[in-house]
């Protein structure tokens, strides 16, 4: 097996000082995702100790070598936030809690289907584009419309909010802008939830109205 990871590729250190800090700042409709891709198992039991519960994953090989997932606690959620490959959508919805990144109605109706099948209902979150990204995937906000009323219908499954990632180097006010943008789509669509807010801009998503931020360097280092 040519990609299997090693456990001690993942290096990062919990920031606690950074942890604490922001966990104190958070108004109380924000959840805090520990975005935990680059830690390994001790760094997750040392963070989960200071009752963080909600962690996620990006990269599908990666979470699966992790103690999280091979032990199941039941007070710890876990997230999937990164591009979904079809062909691994069963163990995605078998393992995690949450899906941030669903990026297609193909991909809902799968997640739906198999969801049914496993009799497991994860939190679903539709990833949307909102501005020209050639490294990020996601619904442009015509298709979100234009796919809406078949989106409702699925079986078995809610969708339960929109999740986005703004492109890198914009100011505070672009990011802001866009932010807004997402929270006006999810509003007018009644979505409870919008998963935005990384590092470098977890502010202006809160002011936004984030309720989902997902928080990486920033407290891991
Ligand atoms: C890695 C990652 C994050 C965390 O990013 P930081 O900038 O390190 O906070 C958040 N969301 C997604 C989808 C990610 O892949």
């Amino acid at each position: 097996m040519g990609n299997s990871i090693q456990t001690d590729f993942f290096i990062k250190d919990l920031n606690k000082f950074n942890y604490l800090k922001i966990k104190n700042l958070l108004p109380e409709h924000v959840n805090l995702l520990a975005v935990s891709k680059g830690c390994n198992s001790n760094v997750i039991e040392e963070l989960h100790s200071l009752g963080q519960n909600d962690f996620g994953e990006s990269r599908f090989q990666e979470a699966f070598t992790k103690k999280i997932f091979k032990e199941k606690n039941k007070d710890i959620r876990l997230h999937f936030i990164g591009r979904i490959q079809t062909n691994k959508i069963r163990k995605i919805v078998q393992n995690f809690d949450f899906i941030h990144s669903v990026d297609s109605y193909e991909k809902l109706v799968k997640i739906s289907r198999i969801a049914n099948e496993l009799n497991r209902n994860p939190i679903l979150m539709i990833q949307v584009k909102l501005a020209d990204d050639p490294e990020k995937g996601g619904m442009t906000e015509n298709e979100l419309i234009n796919k809406w009323d078949e989106i409702i219908q699925i079986s078995g499954i809610k969708v339960n909010g929109l999740m986005t990632i703004n492109p890198k180097g914009l100011t505070s006010k672009e990011n802001l802008s866009l932010f807004k943008k997402c929270k006006s789509i999810a509003d007018s669509l009644s979505l409870e939830h919008c998963s935005m807010g990384m590092s470098q801009d977890w502010n202006e998503a809160v002011e936004a109205g984030s309720t989902w931020i997902r928080l990486g360097s920033l407290i891991f280092k």
